[in-house]
C-alpha cells in the first residue's frame, strides 16, 4: 500500500525504510525493500510489519548502495506471505519490482511467461511483471524503455517502480490510476506513492500524470508517456507542515 524509491548519495537502505514508516499509516501487511549493490541486486522481505523487515535486514544485513525501493504490501493476490511481499525479482535476479494496485490481465500474461521458460515463485498478480520487465531489457538495455513497452500490455491498476542491476544509478516508476509522486532534491531523486515519504528530504515534487513513465537519476528525472513521447513536468512545492 506504499511504495518508495531512492537514487542520491545517501544510504538508499536508510531513506526507504524511513520512507516506509511514513507511509505505515495506510495499512499493510508484508514489507520489502530491494538495493543495488556491487553491480548486484540484493532483496528482503517479509510478511507483517516493518519491525519484521528491520529485524531480517540485522539478521542478515543487506550490502549498502545509493539506489534502492520499498514497499508496503495490502494483499489482493496471493496470501500474506513472506514470498508473496514485495519487490519480486526475475529468475536471474537483476531486476526487481514493487507494485501497488492490480493487474487484471495478469492470468495471460503468467501462462505465456511459464510457457517461455520462467518460473514464477508467488501468487501475486505483481510477479509478471519482473519477468516481462527482464525479457524487455535484455533485447533493448533500457529500464524505462522496458518498462513503457511492459505497461502498454497491462491492464488495470498500478504503482510500479523498477531497478535494474545493469542501471545501477537508476530508478523506474509508471502510473495508471494509482498515486506516484516524485521528490526532486540536490543530487538526490525520491518517488513515492506519498510526499509524506521524502519530505524529511525535499520539498521540490513533480505529480506524475496518468499512463506515465519516469526514469529517477541523482541528477533529475524525465518523464514520457507510455509511448516515450517527452511529457510536460509541473515541479511544485510542498508546503505543508509535515512534522505532524
Ligand atoms: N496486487 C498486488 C499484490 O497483491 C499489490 C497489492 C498492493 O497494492 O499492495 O501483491
Amino acid at each position: 500500500c506504499g511504495i518508495v524509491g531512492y537514487v542520491g548519495g545517501q544510504s538508499a537502505l536508510d531513506v526507504v525504510i524511513a520512507g516506509l514508516k511514513r507511509l505505515e499509516y495506510r495499512g499493510y501487511d508484508s514489507a520489502g525493500v530491494a538495493v543495488l549493490a556491487d553491480g548486484g541486486l540484493a532483496a528482503a522481505k517479509k510478511a507483517g510489519k516493518l519491525a519484521n523487515l528491520e529485524k531480517e535486514l540485522a539478521d542478515r544485513p543487506l550490502p549498502s548502495g545509493s539506489t534502492g525501493i520499498g514497499h508496503t504490501r495490502w494483499a489482493t493476490h496471493g496470501a500474506p506471505t513472506d514470498a508473496n511481499a514485495h519487490p519480486h525479482l526475475d529468475n536471474a535476479g537483476r531486476v526487481s519490482v514493487v507494485h501497488n494496485g492490480i493487474i487484471e490481465n495478469f492470468a495471460g500474461l503468467r501462462a505465456e511467461l511459464t510457457d517461455r521458460g520462467h518460473e514464477l515463485l508467488s501468487e501475486t498478480d505483481t510477479e509478471v511483471v519482473s519477468h516481462l520487465l527482464a525479457e524487455e531489457f535484455s533485447s533493448c538495455g533500457d529500464l524505462a524503455e522496458s518498462m513503457r513497452h511492459v505497461c502498454r500490455r497491462l491492464e488495470g491498476a498500478f504503482t510500479l517502480v523498477a531497478v535494474h542491476a545493469d542501471e545501477p544509478d537508476v530508478v523506474v516508476g509508471a502510473r495508471r490510476n494509482s498515486p506516484l509522486v516524485v521528490g526532486v532534491g540536490d543530487g538526490e531523486s525520491f518517488l513515492a506513492s506519498d510526499v509524506a515519504a521524502f519530505i524529511a528530504h525535499t520539498r521540490e515534487a513533480v505529480e506524475l500524470g496518468q499512463d506515465q513513465v519516469v526514469e529517477l537519476r541523482r541528477e533529475g528525472v524525465t518523464v514520457t508517456d507510455f509511448d516515450g513521447r517527452p511529457a510536460d513536468v509541473r515541479e511544485y512545492h510542498v508546503d505543508w507542515d509535515a512534522s505532524a
